[in-house]
């Protein structure tokens, strides 16, 4: 799938909405100073599987298009690379915001993708059960769970991965899971002790594209 044109979006506009995602991002994340130069997208290698460029999207939360951006896969897409974070010229923490944008839209049950969150949640069972990711476990229990028919489809590069040592076919157990378990709890506390309630700040509406727009 191409990313979509960003001159498609419409949507329900609500001016809170970027300082609602700002409020889940921890620190400044600059999310207000996009110049929209679009040197994410060109950096992004998953764009062409994204419905919307990082670019537009950070114009369609500044525009208030909350149910729109939401409804976008382009925060599930994202492997957090961090080659855009690396390269925008604000140092906006793009990354992150791809984060947020998949927090807030997994809490409201509205990930376009209805595997990724449930990916998720094994990953993250995964990380508690042994201090560490088990990649063979993840994916056959999601593919079994989700799309069986993929999993023959995966397996070359899984042995090839296997057979250059990059995954273990068994999970391997941190000493001290109980610790790293105590750490994780006490940073989701501290995490939904941040949060504030955002107060609304108005954005102007920017142009989702325009002539010379790039990616
Ligand atoms: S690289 Fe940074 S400033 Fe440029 S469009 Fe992306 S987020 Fe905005
Ligand atoms: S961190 Fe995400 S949005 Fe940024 S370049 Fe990598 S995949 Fe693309």
């Amino acid at each position: 799938m191409m990313a979509a044109s960003s001159s498609q979006v419409r949507g329900r506009v609500d001016p809170g909405f970027l300082d609602e995602v700002c409020a889940v991002i921890p620190g400044n994340s600059r999310l207000e100073t996009c110049i929209q130069c679009g040197t994410c997208g060109g950096s992004c290698p998953s764009i062409a599987d994204m419905d919307h460029t990082p670019r537009a999207l950070f114009a369609m939360i500044r525009a208030g298009l909350r149910d729109d951006t939401l409804a976008s896969n382009t925060p599930f897409m994202c492997v957090s690379c961090y080659l855009c974070v690396v390269r925008c010229p604000q140092e906006i923490r793009i990354t992150d915001a791809m984060y947020a944008l998949k927090a807030i839209a997994t809490r409201e049950g509205r990930a376009p993708r209805a595997t990724a969150p449930d990916f998720s949640r094994t990953f993250v069972a995964n990380i508690r059960r042994y201090g560490r990711s088990f990649e063979v476990g993840l994916v056959v229990r999601h593919y079994l769970h989700h799309d069986v028919l993929r999993l023959p489809a995966m397996a070359p590069m899984g042995i090839e991965m296997l057979l250059r040592r990059r995954i273990g076919l068994l999970p391997h157990r941190i000493r001290d899971v109980q610790g790293l378990c105590a750490v994780l709890d006490e940073a989701a506390r501290l995490d939904e002790a941040a949060r504030p309630v955002p107060a609304t700040r108005a954005a102007p509406a920017l142009a989702l594209g325009g002539e010379g727009a790039p990616a």
